[in-house]
């Protein structure tokens, strides 16, 4: 029997051990080993049995026990594919599908259950009391799936205000009492009415056919929505017929958009079938029951974020039922990327896992990623388009607004403003006329950073740690000034008074959203932090309950602004808001990443999207969206303004063919850290010769190179890059280090295949 265990030992094959009697150990199983000379017991998994062992016999060593969860075969294949594909070790990929509450057992308790003994079993001779005889025959009457269940329950069930009579046909041989293992977990989430019935437009209509057309084999569908078109009731109506199928689903979206609202709708309109949902709110028991539901079939629909690509629907039996379809929602987010080892993306993990499985995959997005837009160019997806949204509404007027001519003439306090006087204008008509507002400000914090007010002596202050500058938070807790933290290793200091090089004043230059929140009550009074205006960004909302309070603050229009950054711009549906001012759509542009144009026209594309959801009463003016911008003839921001998905796409496709950049060509990037700059230089030098040597002639190698960000945490950051037209390069390059034993998923090396952050 081979066994992989868990901990990073970079072993595909896994360890060989012995299967002591008949344990029903099977391949998936989690068990504990002894590993090495001290014998410690370690956990893994059986990735094969029956196989002839290659050391001597008599050296091999048992298991120690079986811990009783099993990864159906499809996983362990997909963790195979992730352990290759990712270049990280089998043992860390098999341990990334199991949530750690359900490697823990978290809330399992035992408990006490009644059942029926069956007739041949049951005693030839019965003396019951009346109370014991009239409670049997009512339970005689009781379906057969209702059992076992707790005796309190069939109490109640029979209509018997105590156990007393249950307890008597057990000592008569009628009832029998089990021990079944629980997992105790208050369940906290609610069903939201799903309006069933209504009218599919065609479109919806096409794609819904389009897609239950394929159920049953594989093939990726990219569903093409712009924002309001009613991507999730096509979702909803293809889960229709893969439940009627007998078939279970994954539905994936991003955990911020995961709010109790989205997985109530999906609860509200499966819940005899089961819906699991798995997000990061859950308490750790919570989570553990969701998974062993799915794993015992009694949920067949599992809503959640990124690793719920991992749920185990198990097509070759056991409890669950076989996996019918995988719906990425929003595919383009980023938030589907692992940023630790695997690095895996959630979406390309779903597309594996459905070929694997033999069932189709439906990514959504109303800004997809230029990969899926490509895949669907192509022909190697099928595309549906949802072009218009749904009820009437249409897509909000866009206006840019033009930084450089809007400040002209302005006098210094004007030039340090975030709000123009047009978006002040429309932020005013908006409150007045009892609208809503949303505005996006990509950028936490008071001021990005601090310099001296001197020219001439140009001292920035940087992070000890880090090469970058200290972002300026202004804390309620500190009275003067505010506090300097580093967004990258989390290093805080105070504020100092004037630059340390020549004494001189200091100043602040690029504004974030606490700034924004300072200068809005000055402008408007009626915006009162807290109560009428809210911040939303990962300063103020810690945990996903603040987030869902916030929200519905906001649906219940108490709230009448909200401000923050792209936190705000995630598939939030609120009909009030009027107008969305875009403050700053320029944070993302200039970032050394060949995806900026990417960034900034899905960010300024999903915020605008937020306006005018829902349809314009007659006489009003329709929503609007103000962009703000020092670069008015950026293309991905005069795309996003035409809502020209297409526009964008084309030419952004054809730059990144040019330079053999993805989606075109493929990418993956080592990144060597070490606290010595010569050593980091040294071992990524040894990795490009390495490479070099044999290398496929279509693999491009780029650096050894600093990072854009070349030290984080005392860390130096250097980078190779390989760029090839197509995976099989890459990845042949990649086993060829890891045979050499250059890179492993340590903290000295980290392998990105594939990689969306590129600093
Ligand atoms: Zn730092
Ligand atoms: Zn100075």
């Amino acid at each position: 029997m081979q066994v992989v265990v868990e901990r990073s030992l970079d072993n595909p094959q896994g360890l060989t051990y012995a299967l002591e009697g008949d344990t029903g150990v099977g391949v998936g199983d989690r068990v504990i080993v002894p590993l090495g000379r001290g014998n410690t017991p370690a956990e893994g998994f059986v990735v094969a049995i029956n196989v002839t062992p290659a050391i001597d016999p008599a050296k091999i060593k048992p298991i120690k026990s079986k811990v009783g969860v099993r990864l159906p075969p499809a996983l362990i294949e997909l963790s195979q594919w992730l352990s290759r594909y990712y270049c990280c070790p089998l043992g860390m990929a098999l341990s990334t599908m199991l949530p750690a509450a359900v490697k823990r057992g978290t809330g399992t308790v035992m408990r006490t259950e009644i059942e029926r003994v069956e007739p041949g079993e049951r005693p030839s001779e019965l003396k019951l009391t009346p109370s014991a005889a009239r409670a049997w025959a009512a339970i005689e009457t009781l379906p057969g799936e209702l059992f076992p269940l707790p005796a309190r329950r069939l109490a109640d069930r029979i209509e018997e205000r105590t156990v007393g009579p249950i307890n008597r046909l057990v000592e008569a041989g009628l009832l029998r009492e089990i021990r079944r293992q629980h997992i105790r977990a208050p369940w906290a989430e609610h069903a939201v009415e799903a309006p069933r019935g209504f009218t599919l437009t065609d479109d919806q209509a096409s794609a819904v056919a389009g897609v239950v057309e394929t159920l049953g084999t594989f093939r990726t569908h990219l569903l093409h929505g712009v924002t309001g078109s009613g991507k999730t009731e096509v979702y909803l109506r293809i889960l229709d017929d893969v439940i009627a199928r007998g078939e279970g689903a994954i539905v994936l979206v991003p955990e911020i958009s995961l709010t109790p609202q989205t997985a109530g709708r999906f609860i509200g309109r499966f819940e005899e079938a089961g819906v699991a949902v798995l997000h990061s709110g859950l308490t750790a028991s919570q989570r553990h029951q969701q998974w062993a539901n799915v794993a015992s079939g009694a949920a067949r629909i599992v809503v959640g974020a990124r690793s719920a690509v991992f749920a185990p629907f198990d097509g070759a039996g056991g409890g669950a039922v076989k996996l019918g379809l995988i719906v990425v929602d929003e595919e383009h987010d980023s938030a589907y990327k692992h940023s630790e080892a695997p690095r895996h993306h959630g979406r390309d993990v779903a597309i594996k896992r459905a070929q694997i499985e033999g069932c189709p995959v439906v990514l959504g997005s109303a800004t997809p990623s230029l990969e899926s837009q490509h895949n669907a160019i192509s022909g190697r997806s099928t595309l549906h388009e949802l072009p218009e949204r749904v009820g009437g509404a249409r897509l909000p007027r866009v206006e840019v607004v033009d930084l450089v001519e809007e400040l002209r003439g302005a006098d210094a306090s004007a030039r340090l403003t975030l709000l123009t006087p047009r978006l002040q204008g429309e932020i005013g008509r908006a409150l007045d006329s009892g609208g809503q507002v949303m505005l996006l400000l990509n950028r936490r914090g008071y001021a990005s950073y601090l310099s001296c007010a001197d020219q001439r002596c140009g001292w920035i202050l940087g992070c000890e740690h880090c090469d970058t500058t200290m972002v300026y938070h202004r804390a309620r807790d500190i009275p003067v000034g505010g506090l300097l933290r580093c967004h990258h290793c989390l290093a805080e200091q105070r504020i100092a008074p004037v630059c340390p090089m020549c004494g001189s004043r200091i100043t602040h230059f690029g504004a974030g959203t606490q700034r924004l929140e300072e200068e809005l009550p000055r402008l408007f009074p009626r915006l009162i932090l807290g109560q009428t205006m809210l911040r939303l960004d990962s300063d103020t909302m810690r945990r996903a309950h603040d987030y869902h309070e916030a929200l519905s603050r906001f649906a219940s229009g108490e709230v009448r602004l909200l401000l923050g950054t792209q936190m705000i711009a995630k598939g939030l549906d609120f009909p009030g808001v009027t107008l969305v001012g875009v403050v700053n759509a320029d944070t993302a542009i200039n970032m050394p990443d060949f995806r900026a144009a990417e960034r900034t026209f899905q960010l300024v594309s999903q915020v605008a999207g937020r306006a005018g959801r829902a349809r314009p009463i007659d006489g009003q003016r329709g929503a609007r969206v103000l962009v703000q911008t020092f670069n008015p003839n950026e293309p991905a921001i005069v795309f996003a303004a035409q809502h020209d998905y297409k526009g964008f796409a084309s030419q952004e496709l054809r730059h990144r063919a040019d330079a053999g950049l993805p989606p075109i060509g493929r990418l993956a990037r080592i990144v060597v850290r070490d606290e010595q700059l010569p050593r980091a230089n040294r071992l990524a030098s040894e990795i490009v010769a390495c490479i070099r040597a044999g290398a496929d002639p279509a693999l491009r190698l780029k650096g050894p190179m600093p990072c854009p960000i070349s030290r984080i945490a005392g860390k130096h950051r250097v980078a190779v890059e390989l760029l090839a037209p197509s995976a099989g390069p890459i990845q042949s390059a990649l086993a060829t280090l890891r045979d050499a034993k250059l890179v492993k998923s340590d903290a000295v090396t980290v392998v990105d295949v594939d990689p969306i952050d590129l600093l």
